[in-house]
Formats: structure tokens, C-alpha cells, sequence
């Protein structure tokens, strides 16, 4: 039998099923014990320190207490919390981002998945790249800066070569004033020498979802291909790590397994990366199985309730302080609304989850990955942020500042988001209102840069981001940064 050890590179050790099985207990022990809890929450809260803010966190065993606990008032106090430190660490931003699908060939056996082998009446697409550059100047007219860009599994149609080659022509793209300026990877596990290569061709976050940490249902749910290699998946993380990538995405696909299980499993993969890299997860994402062709998602009896679906997202947040939670068009715009108060900081926008689906004027079905619940379009969501109270920011300028792994997570704790982060949104938001957004988001947009330049602290940056946004109005100059 395995022995639960954070710091070890075997899947086994680091995602321990007894260790989890134990914490469920434990949980299940103490879900009432309202002193313990207490002394949770009050563990996690934000405190100032000399150089900044700074969060304890929570390991998955507290954090599963938490999750496990049904009092009412109690819930609500997660929740203040988990709001409390969302402001404390990303503040009112909320970057937006959208997916590029670029191929759906795929050699594995996902029964979650429409793109699985052997469905054969989906319609397999692949982009070339003048369809890359057409989909890209799609994406850029709609005022995206950042992509994340998906494909299936197929070590022919879509090799390593191929990713590369779309990466390169994605970033090669400037459309009038736009511009790709960050492209995440959400690609099969794969080797370090190809973690390297991705890492050489400027990639943001490589992301990839667990599905699922539970090894027995892992091994049911991908029946065949290579993604059936439980260990190799659950690893990928490690060899990502070693290939220079520090900036890297976990995520559990709700649903198919017990919500309990994952939890731990997903908080364990955290506290694995910060044991053995001394960096967390850049993000964590929290899909829920959505129906697709030729899937229907209730033959996954492990379906979520919105409000579980809820509680989770706030218990990652308490006990994932530093770490940046996505959350996907699969949710519709009522659930996006309540999470954006529970932890939330990036969301995508306006996403079409078809292979060359933004240059089709109608949202195509036929190779979609799974139905999107939100389909606004990014005026209508960059517009609705700004109505609740959010900025919505296009920011790119960490990674590009060489600010990933554990300098991202330093200027986090360090309290100087209002001097750096803040005016970065505010200007990538100046940028998007005045290239691509309707004259109601404007009006409402430049009401709000105005207002928020005054929480500035540093003076002369506040000048200098005032300056910009000027410039940014009244010439074609973009892309400034602190
Ligand atoms: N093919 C890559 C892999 O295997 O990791 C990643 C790309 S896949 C396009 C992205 C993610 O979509 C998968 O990791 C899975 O979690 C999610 N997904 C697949 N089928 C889904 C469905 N029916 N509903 C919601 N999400 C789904």
C-alpha cells in the first residue's frame, strides 16, 4: 500500500486514496464541531504582515471539514471569507480569456467526452493555419488578449509540431490593435522535452484537468488510449515542472466522480506542487460535465448541486489563497454571477468550444466539445462585470514581465496589486473600451477607470497609468505595463 507523501513524484503517494478516504472521515467526524470550524476559518483569514498580506491557507483536512459542514451560518462565514480574500490577493479584477479549439482528432477513450475515438459521426476538424490566423483575428476583433488553446489527443494529426506551429502563428497575429499576448496550453500529459518546447515557444499556463484523482473510476472513465496511464496523467504536473513550465493549471471535472473525493484529491495536488516546487497552482478550474453529442451527463450519477457547486469554489479559495480559479462559459450567466463573489478571478467570454467556431456566424453544433450555458457576447459580459461591480481586465502583463511561479505568487502576498495589478486592468480595459466596446460599455467602462485610478496609492504611478489611459484614447498607442 501506498504512504501518503506530499513530497514524492509517484501519483500514488502524492494523491493518496487512504489518506483521503481518512480525511472524508475526519470530515464527517467534525462537520458539526462549530469550535473547530471556528478555528479553521479563523486560521485562514488574511492578516497584514511587514511586507504585505499573507493568508495561512488550509490543508485539504481542514479544508474538508469546512466542505463538509452544513450549518447555515456557518457557510455564510466561508463565504465572507473566501470574498474577503479574493479582494485581499486579485481585488475587483477579473481577467477575461477565451478557448481556441484546433483540432478534435483524438486517440482516446474519455466517455465523458464527444471527441472520443469511437465516436464517429462528430465532424473531425482540424485548423490550418490560415484557419489559425482567421479564428485569431476573429478572437482579436472581439477584444481578447488571451486564449487558451485546446485539442485532442493525436500523436499524428496533432504532435507536438503542430501545437508549436499554432503557437507561434497565434502570437505572429496583429490584427488593427490587437493582439494575442498570452497563450495557455490545454493539451494531453505529455513528456518534459515537450513541456520544454511549449516552455520555448512563450506559452502562459500549461493547464490540465485531473477529470478525475480517483484511480479505480480514472480507469473506468478513460477505458482506452494513452490517457488511460493513471500515473503519467496525474504526474504530468511534475514532468510540466521540470520542463521549465512554473506556471501550471489543475482542475477537476465535476461530476463524475464524489465531489468529497476530488476535493481532497485536488487540494493534495496543490500542497504536492508547493512541497516539492515551493510554488502552488497558477489556477485551478472547476468544470462540471456538460451534455455534448453524444454524451448525456446524467449517466454520471455524481452530478453537483448548484449550491454544493458554490460551496466548493468558496473552499478552494480559503484554502488556496494565492491561486487565480476559473470558471467556464459551461456555467450559465446566474451561476457565474454568484461564484464571481466567492473566489472567482478569471472567467472566459463569448467562448465557441467548436474547432474554427468564431468564424462561423451561427454557433456551430457539430463539433463542439460540450454545449456552452453562457453565450453572451464579451460586450454583453464585459458590460455585465462592470454593472456588478468588477473590473474587467485584459491583462497579460505578468508572465510577460517574467513574473510566473513564485515571483507571481511574491507580488501577491506582497500588497502592491493596487500599484501594479490594478492599473494593468485598468488599462487593458481602457484598450478594450476604446477598440471594440458598444458606446453603453464605454459610458459605463471609462465612469469606472476614473473612478478606480483614484486607488492608486503611489502617486506617480497613478500618473503614469492616467497618462496612458489618455493615450490609449486618443492615439493607437497600446500594450503599456507596469
Ligand atoms: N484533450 C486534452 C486532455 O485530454 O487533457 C485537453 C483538452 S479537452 C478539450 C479539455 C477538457 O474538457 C477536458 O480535460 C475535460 O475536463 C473537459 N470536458 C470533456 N468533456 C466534457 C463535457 N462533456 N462537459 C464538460 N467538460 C468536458
Amino acid at each position: 500500500m501506498a504512504i501518503y507523501n506530499p513530497k514524492s513524484h509517484i501519483a500514488e503517494e502524492f494523491i493518496n486514496h487512504e489518506e483521503i478516504l481518512e480525511t472524508i472521515r475526519y470530515a464527517e467526524e467534525n462537520k458539526n464541531n462549530v469550535e473547530l470550524i471556528d478555528q479553521i476559518l479563523e486560521k485562514a483569514r488574511p492578516r497584514k504582515t511587514e511586507d504585505g498580506i499573507r493568508c495561512a491557507g488550509l490543508t485539504h483536512r481542514e479544508a474538508s471539514v469546512l466542505l463538509a459542514c452544513d450549518i447555515p451560518e456557518k457557510i455564510e462565514d466561508m463565504y465572507r471569507l473566501a470574498k474577503e480574500i479574493k479582494l485581499a490577493f486579485y481585488g475587483n479584477r477579473i481577467v477575461l480569456f477565451a478557448p481556441l479549439y484546433l483540432s478534435n482528432y483524438c486517440i482516446n477513450g474519455c466517455v465523458y467526452c464527444p471527441y472520443h475515438t469511437k465516436n464517429k459521426h462528430i465532424t473531425r476538424m482540424k485548423l490550418t493555419q490560415e484557419e489559425v490566423r482567421k479564428e485569431v483575428i476573429a478572437l482579436q476583433d472581439m477584444g481578447h488578449k488571451r486564449l487558451a488553446i485546446e485539442a485532442g489527443e493525436h500523436p499524428t494529426m496533432n504532435p507536438i509540431e503542430y501545437i508549436l506551429e499554432c503557437i507561434n502563428t497565434i502570437y505572429s497575429i496583429h490584427h488593427k490593435n490587437g493582439a494575442i499576448r498570452r497563450v495557455n496550453v490545454n493539451i494531453a500529459a505529455t513528456t518534459v522535452e515537450n513541456y520544454r518546447k511549449l516552455k520555448e515557444a512563450g506559452i502562459g499556463t500549461y493547464i490540465l484537468f485531473q477529470e478525475t484523482y480517483h484511480k479505480e473510476s480514472y480507469l473506468e472513465l478513460h477505458p482506452t488510449g494513452p490517457k488511460h496511464d493513471y500515473a503519467y496523467h496525474t504526474e504530468a504536473m511534475d514532468r510540466a515542472m521540470e520542463g521549465g513550465i512554473d506556471d501550471v493549471g489543475l482542475g477537476v471535472l465535476f461530476g463524475l466522480e464524489k465531489y468529497k473525493y476530488e476535493f481532497a484529491g485536488l487540494l493534495m495536488h496543490a500542497e504536492h506542487l508547493e512541497a516539492a516546487y515551493g510554488v502552488g497552482p497558477h489556477t485551478i478550474s472547476v468544470p462540471r460535465v456538460k451534455r455534448a453529442d453524444d454524451i448525456d451527463p446524467s449517466v454520471f450519477d455524481n452530478g453537483l448541486s448548484d449550491d454544493i457547486f458554490e460551496k466548493i469554489i468558496a473552499c478552494i479559495r480559503i484554502a488556496a489563497p494565492y491561486t487565480g480559479m476559473i470558471i467556464s462559459t459551461r456555467e450559465s450567466q446566474q451561476v457565474r454571477e454568484k461564484v464571481l463573489e466567492l473566489g472567482i478571478s478569471q472567467i472566459s467570454g463569448a467562448s465557441r468550444t467548436s474547432v474554427g467556431g468564431y468564424t462561423e456566424e451561427e454557433r456551430p453544433h457539430d463539433s463542439e466539445q460540450f454545449d456552452v450555458s453562457d453565450q453572451r457576447t464579451l460586450d454583453e459580459v464585459v458590460n455585465w462585470l462592470i454593472d456588478r461591480g468588477h473590473i474587467p481586465s485584459f491583462c497579460t502583463a505578468c508572465y510577460r514581465e517574467g513574473r510566473t511561479g513564485d515571483r507571481f505568487m511574491s507580488l501577491c502576498k506582497s500588497g502592491q496589486i493596487l500599484n501594479c495589478c490594478h492599473p494593468n486592468a485598468l488599462m487593458t480595459l481602457a484598450e478594450y473600451l476604446t477598440d471594440y466596446a458598444s458606446e453603453d460599455t464605454k459610458e459605463k467602462g471609462f465612469a469606472l477607470i476614473e473612478k478606480e485610478l483614484q486607488k492608486i496609492p503611489r502617486e506617480k504611478t497613478r500618473q503614469i497609468a492616467e497618462r496612458n489611459v489618455e493615450a490609449i484614447k486618443s492615439s493607437n498607442s497600446r500594450d503599456f505595463r507596469f
